[in-house]
C-alpha cells in the first residue's frame, strides 16, 4: 500500500493571516508541521500543497515538497484531490497545515483501520478525541461527532449532540479532529461534488462525505494536539516546542562540536593580537569582556592591544552571570556600533567565560537571553568568540554552554554554537587567583569529574577525559609535591580535560543542588558546589571522604548553616530548581532517580548545609 502525506497550505486565514508563516521555535509553523509528518516515517512521500508561493519557496528551501494548487478551491480536499489526481497512490493523508505538534500515534491510529476487519467499508478514516466539560461540548468550535457501533461516523455536528435531553444517561461525547486517510478513488469520487445545504449550514466539510454516501471510519485519539489559530496559540506552541526539546536531548550519541583552536602555554596570552587580527572586519569593533578584577592592572591592559574602535567592558563577577545582564550588554553593543562586532574576547573565570559566549549569540538569536535557555534552542551562529580564563576549574572554556541565571531558573544556554571559536590557556594569567577561591573553582573540575564518571551516562569517551582530569586533580590537591608553575599548568588542563568529560556525559547530585543554593541565595557555583558536596557521602563515598582530606591539607574552611533561616517558600523554591535538573539527575542516579531523590531528602540534605 502506498500512502502519502499531503498538506493542504493557505497562506490566508480568516482567523490569523499568515499564521503558516509564523516563527515556530525559529522556522515558519508550516516547515514545523512538514518536517513532524514526515519524522513519524509513515509516508511513503509527504508533500504540502499550496496556493502561495511563499509558502512553496519556504517548503522547497527545507529541502521538503511542495506543489503549486492550480485551481481556487474552497476545502483542502479539493485541493489535495487535485493534486494526487495523477499520482499512482492507495491512501492519501490530509495532514493540517496548523497543526505542527500532529503525534504520529493519531496518524497510526488512522491509518490502522485500513487493516482492519472492516476495511473494504471504509471510504475514508478520521480521529475523534474524547471530550467531557460540558463548556468544549457545547463551544460551537469544537465539532463534535456521533458514531455507530463500529465507529462509523453518523453525523457531524456543532451543536452538542446527542442532545443530552435525559441527563442520567451516560454518553461520551466526541471531537472531531481534522485529520483524515482516504482512498484515493474516495477523493477522487468526491471530487468537485457540490456542497449541499446541510454542511453550508454547519460549515463542516466532512458532512459532504456523509451527505454522499461515503463511510467514514472514526479512530479515537488521546493525544491533544495543539492548533495554531490564534496568536496566543502560536505563544502555547513556542513554549510546548521548547519543553519537548528539553526532554529529547540524544544522550547516546551525542554530535558534539569541539573548540577548533587553542594555543597553550605561559606567556601565550600576548599571541592574541595575531590570532584575531584576521577576522577584524573594517569598522567592525572586537569587544573585551574581562573581569573587573583586573581593572587596575595596566599592564596586562596594555597586552590586550585594543585597537580603533575595539571596546574594553569591566564586568563585576560578584554575582553569577544573569540573562538580564546579557540582555543589557547586548543592548548597549547594539546602540553603540552600527555594525556587528568582529569579536567578543571574554577574559576571566567561569563567569565571565559564559557571560561572553552568552553575548556572542544573543547578538545575532533574537528576544531575551532567557527564551534560550535549556537545550538547543538556540537558532544562529553567533559573533566570533575567543575565551581567556584566568583562573582554572570550571571548564566553561571548552564546554558547551553558558550557565545563566533568568527570571524563572538558572539554566544554560546549550547548543552547538556555544563554544568558542579559538581559545588561549596561559596558565601564568592565573597567578593572582586568591587561594579559597583556587580551592573551589579547582574542586569545580574534581566534582565534574567524581559525577560524570560515576554518572550512568559514562561511556569511554568520557571517562578518558574524566580520568585524566581526576588523576590531575588528586597530584594537584591531595598529593601536595608540585612546583607552583606545575600545579598551574596541570590545573589548567584538568580545567579543560573535565569540561570535556561532561561534554558526553552530565554532572550529577552536587550540581543540581549547588543550582538550587545559588538561584534561592546566590551563592557562587565554586563554593557552593563545596558546600553540597561535602554532604553527599550517600552518593558519592569515597570521592567525598578524599574532598574532604583535600579540604583539610589546604586549610579551607567551607561556611555552614547557610540553609538554617530558610523560608519555607525559599525552600521550595530550591528542591524545585535542584529537580527541575532531570538530566544531571538521570545521569547521576538512572531513570528511576525520582524514587531516590525524594523532595524530603534533599530537604534533609539542604537542611545540613
Ligand atoms: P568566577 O569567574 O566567578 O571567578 C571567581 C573569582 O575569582 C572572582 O572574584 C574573580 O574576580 C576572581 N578571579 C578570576 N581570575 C582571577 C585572577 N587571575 N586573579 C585574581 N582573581 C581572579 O568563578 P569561576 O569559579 O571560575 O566560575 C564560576 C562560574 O562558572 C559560575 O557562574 C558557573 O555557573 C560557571 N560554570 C560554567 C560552566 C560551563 O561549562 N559553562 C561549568 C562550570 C561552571
Ligand atoms: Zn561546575
Amino acid at each position: 500500500m502506498k500512502i502519502i502525506a499531503m498538506i493542504p497550505a493557505r497562506y490566508g486565514a480568516s482567523r490569523f493571516p499568515g499564521k503558516l508563516m509564523q516563527d515556530l521555535g525559529g522556522k515558519p509553523v508550516i516547515v514545523r508541521t512538514y518536517e513532524a509528518a514526515k519524522e513519524t516515517e509513515l509516508f511513503d512521500e509527504v508533500y504540502v500543497v499550496t496556493d502561495s508561493e511563499i509558502i512553496f519557496n519556504v517548503i522547497e528551501e527545507a529541502g521538503g515538497k511542495a506543489i503549486m494548487s492550480g485551481k481556487e478551491h474552497d476545502c483542502g480536499s479539493d485541493r489535495i484531490a487535485e493534486a494526487v489526481e495523477n499520482m499512482d497512490v492507495d491512501i492519501v493523508v490530509n495532514v493540517q497545515g496548523d497543526e505542527p505538534f500532529t503525534s504520529k500515534s493519531g496518524l497510526e491510529q488512522v491509518l490502522s483501520v485500513f487493516n482492519g476487519a472492516d476495511a473494504d467499508k471504509i471510504d475514508l478514516a478520521s480521529l475523534m478525541t474524547e471530550i467531557n466539560d460540558w463548556k468544549e461540548i457545547s463551544d460551537p468550535n469544537a465539532v463534535k461527532v456521533i458514531v455507530d457501533k463500529d465507529n462509523f461516523a453518523l453525523y457531524f455536528s456543532r451543536s452538542p449532540i446527542p442532545y443530552p435531553r435525559d441527563k442520567n444517561v451516560a454518553v461520551q461525547y466526541y471531537k472531531h479532529k481534522g485529520i483524515y486517510a482516504f482512498r484515493k478513488n474516495a477523493l477522487m469520487d468526491f471530487y468537485r461534488l457540490p456542497m449541499r445545504s446541510t454542511e453550508a449550514a454547519e460549515k463542516i466539510e466532512c458532512i459532504r462525505y456523509l451527505e454522499y454516501g461515503k463511510n467514514i471510519k472514526m479512530a479515537i485519539s488521546n493525544t491533544q494536539g495543539i492548533e495554531i489559530d490564534t496568536p496566543e496559540d502560536l505563544v502555547r506552541a513556542n513554549k510546548v516546542l521548547k519543553e519537548t526539546k528539553k526532554v529529547s536531548v540524544n544522550n547516546k550519541y551525542r554530535n558534539f562540536p569541539m573548540v577548533p583552536k587553542v594555543v597553550f602555554g605561559s606567556g601565550s596570552f600576548d599571541q592574541l593580537t595575531s590570532i584575531i587580527s584576521p577576522e577584524r572586519k573594517d569598522k567592525a569593533p572586537f569587544i573585551f569582556i574581562v573581569d573587573d578584577v583586573f581593572k587596575n592592572n595596566q599592564e596586562f591592559i596594555n597586552r590586550m592591544n585594543l585597537r580603533f574602535n575595539d571596546k574594553l567592558l569591566f564586568v563585576s563577577t560578584v554575582q553569577e552571570p544573569k540573562t538580564e545582564q546579557v540582555d543589557t550588554i547586548v543592548k548597549n553593543i547594539k546602540a553603540e556600533f552600527t555594525y556587528a562586532p568582529s569579536g567578543i574576547i571574554g577574559i576571566g573565570g567561569g563567569s565571565i567565560l559564559d557571560l561572553a559566549k552568552a553575548v556572542s549569540l544573543m547578538l545575532t538569536n533574537k528576544g531575551s537571553a532567557a527564551d534560550y535557555q535549556g537545550w538547543d534552542l538556540i537558532q544562529n551562529k553567533g559573533i566570533y568568540h575567543v575565551g581567556i580564563p584566568t583562573i582554572s576549574g570550571t571548564g566553561a572554556e571548552v564546554s558547551r554552554t553558558a550557565i545563566l541565571t533568568g527570571p524563572e531558573k538558572k539554566l544554560g544556554l546549550n547548543s552547538d554554537f556555544t563554544p568558542y571559536d579559538q581559545v588561549i590557556l596561559d596558565p601564568e594569567l592565573t597567578i593572582g587567583v586568591p587561594k579559597n577561591q583556587w580551592f573551589y573553582t579547582g574542586m569545580d573540575c574534581y566534582i565534574h569529574c567524581v559525577e560524570s564518571l560515576n554518572g550512568t551516562f559514562l561511556n569511554e569517551f568520557s571517562k578518558s577525559y574524566g580520568e585524566k582530569a581526576y588523576d590531575l586533580c588528586m597530584q594537584i590537591f591531595l598529593e601536595d609535591n608540585l612546583t607552583e608553575q606545575e600545579s598551574r599548568e596541570k590545573l589548567m588542563m584538568a580545567s579543560w580535560h573535565g569540561g570535556m568529560s561532561i561534554a558526553y556525559s552530565q554532572v550529577g547530585v552536587a550540581h543540581a543542588m549547588s543550582y538550587g543554593l545559588s538561584y534561592v541565595l546566590g551563592t557562587k557555583h565554586g563554593i557552593g558546589n563545596c558546600i553540597v558536596f561535602d554532604h553527599l557521602d550517600e552518593f558519592y563515598p569515597e570521592d567525598v571522604k578524599i574532598f574532604k582530606k583535600m579540604k583539610k591539607n589546604h586549610n579551607i574552611e567551607i561556611p555552614q548553616g547557610i540553609c538554617s533561616n530558610l523560608t519555607e517558600s525559599q525552600m521550595e523554591s530550591m528542591i524545585d530548581i535542584a529537580l527541575s535538573l532531570v538530566p544531571l539527575w538521570e545521569n547521576a542516579l538512572g531513570d528511576d532517580w525520582e524514587a531516590i531523590a525524594t523532595r524530603d531528602k534533599l530537604r534533609n540534605l539542604y537542611l545540613k548545609m
